[in-house]
């Protein structure tokens, strides 16, 4: 069975999500029966430094076309699925993030695949693939039984494995393919610089609600996330209100995130927020309402005033790397 990763970059920049669905392919590889593992990647790349973080063993195919820099739905769907039919992939894996929610549904159906959207792959005992996906805001898990030959799966965050690969027998091979589509609606990217990293590839995220108050109550979230190395995030009640952009926003509506902690400030833990942070380590809420259900979904739970609680962490966090 062959396997074809799609490999996400963001000018020149290989998604760390991407490299993560790699590693994660050939560690199902290894304890499948009789899995190959292949990849695309397309644009400016360094194809030396997708190698170096693309480990195990396999062909990494490169479209260096310039036509390919920047995503263009129409264009990557041609080329993915042209590199997927001549490669003969029965299953392709893709990053659940927002270039791959936009892909997988068109490479699916030009390749009449099934699609399995959030999901989280592991091997059953005949050596199989099986992937498995959440419905109802978490609330009920489903194992996809896919009723066609080929499958798209999307990736969720909790479905990857770092586990380090230390060998590193990739193969790249330079390809093209037969054309880009004409109509492009790629007009211009707009690049924010921010030395953040995005809330679905921090290790750390800190939250915010309603609780929070306004959009400067988040100033000292951003002095705690500062202090630990994290990022900032947001429930919908704090985006809705124009405290925070939707960017930061965690749930079902919002991103799917799997940081190693996650401090949850003045959230009441919604089903539809939980669901964004199923795949996170360590789950901390500060609350002043002792009953809020996010202490049913935390690791740890501290009930008090954020403003008393958030700047005494901060400083015990300080205190701890003098
Ligand atoms: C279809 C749909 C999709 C949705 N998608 C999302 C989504 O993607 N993400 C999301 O987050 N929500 C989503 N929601 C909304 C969700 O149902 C909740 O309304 C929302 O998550 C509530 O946000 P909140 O916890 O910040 O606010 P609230 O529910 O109002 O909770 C605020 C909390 O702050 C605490 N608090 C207040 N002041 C303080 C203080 N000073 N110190 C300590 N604690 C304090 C309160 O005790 C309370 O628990 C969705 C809803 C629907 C219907």
């Amino acid at each position: 069975m062959k396997i074809l990763v799609v490999l996400e970059q963001r000018q020149g920049v290989l998604k760390s999500a991407s490299a993560a669905v790699w590693q994660t392919t050939q560690h199902l590889a290894r304890s499948s029966a009789d899995a190959v593992v292949e990849g695309v990647v397309m644009g400016p790349v360094d194809v030396q430094s997708v190698k170096e973080q693309c480990r195990g063993n396999g062909i990494l195919y490169h479209i260096a076309d310039t036509a390919y820099d920047t995503y263009s739905p129409q264009g990557y769907t041609e080329a993915v699925t042209e590199i997927a039919n001549r490669s003969g992939a029965e299953i392709l894996m893709i990053a659940e993030t927002a270039m791959g929610r936009d892909l997988a549904p068109r490479v699916a159906l030009r390749l009449e695949a099934s699609l399995v959207s959030d999901c989280i792959v592991d091997v059953d005992d005949t050596g199989s693939l099986r992937a498995r996906t959440t419905m109802y805001s978490g609330t009920v898990s489903a194992i996809a039984e896919e009723k066609r030959k080929k499958a798209v799966y999307m990736l969720a965050p909790e479905a990857l494995d770092r586990a380090a690969i230390a060998e590193n027998d990739v193969t790249i091979q330079e390809v093209s393919v037969s054309g880009i589509s004409k109509s492009n609606p790629f007009l211009r990217e707009l690049v924010f610089n921010t030395r953040k990293k995005d809330i679905t590839e921090s290790d750390i995220v800190v939250a915010g609600g309603r609780g929070i108050g306004s959009s400067t109550g988040f100033a000292m979230l951003e002095s705690l996330a500062d202090v630990l190395g994290g990022t900032v995030g947001a429930s919908r009640s704090a985006v809705d209100e124009g405290w925070r952009p939707h960017s930061d926003q965690v749930g079902q509506t919002g991103r799917t995130i799997a940081p190693r902690l996650y401090i949850a400030c003045g959230i009441s833990g919604a089903p539809q927020h939980l669901a964004g942070i199923a795949g996170a380590g360590t789950i901390v809420a500060i609350n002043r309402d002792p009953d809020a259900p996010i202490f049913k979904a935390s690791d740890y739970g501290i009930v008090g005033d954020i403003e008393e609680v958030v700047p005494d962490l901060e400083r015990a966090v300080r205190a701890l790397k003098e």
